[in-house]
């Protein structure tokens, strides 16, 4: 708040001397917003994507992005936000790791007249402007339906993402919209859910490892919540010579999977048109600075507030329809087909 009020003023004080008071330092802000893109962890493949999606249609729309990673740590994240917030940022836009602890550090965004934006997963218990995502329920809707569609009885492992992210909460409530009725008709058994440490691979394996040993390799079906623990969790199959036998799920469309779907190893992915969701959240995010006002699809309660909401439309990936990724451009086609 400080230095972004004595930079303002610094800037007041140069124009009167030059005399050209017509034009006010928050003017100049609205014309060139700032943005701090606080990203959880930009070592996920995904992620880079996003990063750079948003910073190209934010640079179009004349705005400037610092980018930072917290590399899955709460502590850096708060303190990557804080220094943002010092650098005189417009607008924060996050990925947040652990989406319970960030209210304070929002708090002081928002006493510095910071606009906040939440970015693909929810913030919980903060004073966010806006919410920005895909319909994470629907994805959660299509993993078990993918996964029924190959294995449609059996005893069925659910392998959640992190229990700190809030999507991984509602990919489970979603999954289990569609696996419940079945639980109760007795078609399918759930015999064992847990959740991955920071959507870990390695973690994933392990934990489907045990899984297999716990049920004597007697599982037809695993949910799994994203590509990277798929990854995990096919190669614990591979090891038992499974994979391609159990149908496992994913999302995010990430190179790995989409060839795992390709070779049959992943029964289906999920593609996220992120080039969508970043070019709709850099505008957005400048459209909060310069006070435009912005179309939401609804409101989604984070535990202190409604919040404003944009959900976008997923779209399941089978072997038959891979080809869309490369139609759309997020692959080309010897990406996904070459060696
Ligand atoms: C995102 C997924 C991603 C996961 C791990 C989730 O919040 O929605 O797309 O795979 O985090 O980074």
């Amino acid at each position: 708040m400080k230095k972004k009020a004595l930079r303002m003023l610094g800037l007041t004080a140069a124009m009167a001397v030059a005399g050209c008071m017509f034009a006010t330092p928050a003017f100049a802000s609205k014309e060139k917003p700032i943005i701090g893109f606080s990203i959880d962890d930009l070592r996920v493949e995904r992620w880079a994507r996003d990063r750079d999606y948003f910073t190209a249609a934010a640079t179009a729309l004349g705005a400037k992005v610092y980018v930072q990673s917290a590399d899955a740590s709460e502590e850096r994240q708060v303190a990557q936000i804080e220094n943002l917030i010092s650098r005189g940022v417009d607008v924060l836009v996050i990925v947040p790791f652990n989406s319970k602890v960030l209210g304070n550090v929002i708090a002081e965004a928002k006493r510095a007249g910071i606009k906040v934006v939440s970015y693909d997963r929810l913030i919980l218990n903060a004073d966010v402007d806006a919410y920005i995502s895909f319909d994470n329920e629907k994805v959660g809707e299509m993993q078990a339906q993918g996964v029924l569609n190959v294995a449609p009885k059996g005893n069925y492992f659910l392998l959640g993402g992190a229990a700190t992210d809030n999507n991984a909460k509602i990919l489970r409530q979603g999954q289990l919209k569609v696996l419940q009725p079945l639980v109760d008709k007795g078609v399918i058994k759930i015999v064992g859910s847990q959740w991955t440490p920071e959507w870990g691979p390695a973690q994933a394996m392990q934990i489907t490892e045990d899984a297999l040993t716990a049920n004597h390799n007697n599982i037809q079906g695993i949910v799994a919540s994203n590509d990277g623990t798929a990854g995990g969790a096919i190669q614990a199959l591979a090891a038992q010579k499974l994979a391609g036998k159990v149908p496992v799920s994913g999302q995010d469309a990430d190179l790995a999977g989409v060839k795992r779907v390709v070779d049959g190893t992943q029964a289906m992915t999920v593609y996220k048109p992120i080039k969508t969701l970043a070019s709709e959240a850099a505008k957005l995010s400048v459209d909060l600075v310069r006070g435009t006002p912005a179309k939401f699809t609804s409101k989604m309660n984070n535990g202190s507030k409604d919040v404003d909401t944009e959900l976008l439309n997923p779209v399941l990936l089978t072997k038959q329809n891979v080809d869309v990724v490369i139609k759309d451009g997020f692959y080309t086609h010897a990406q996904v087909y070459g060696k």
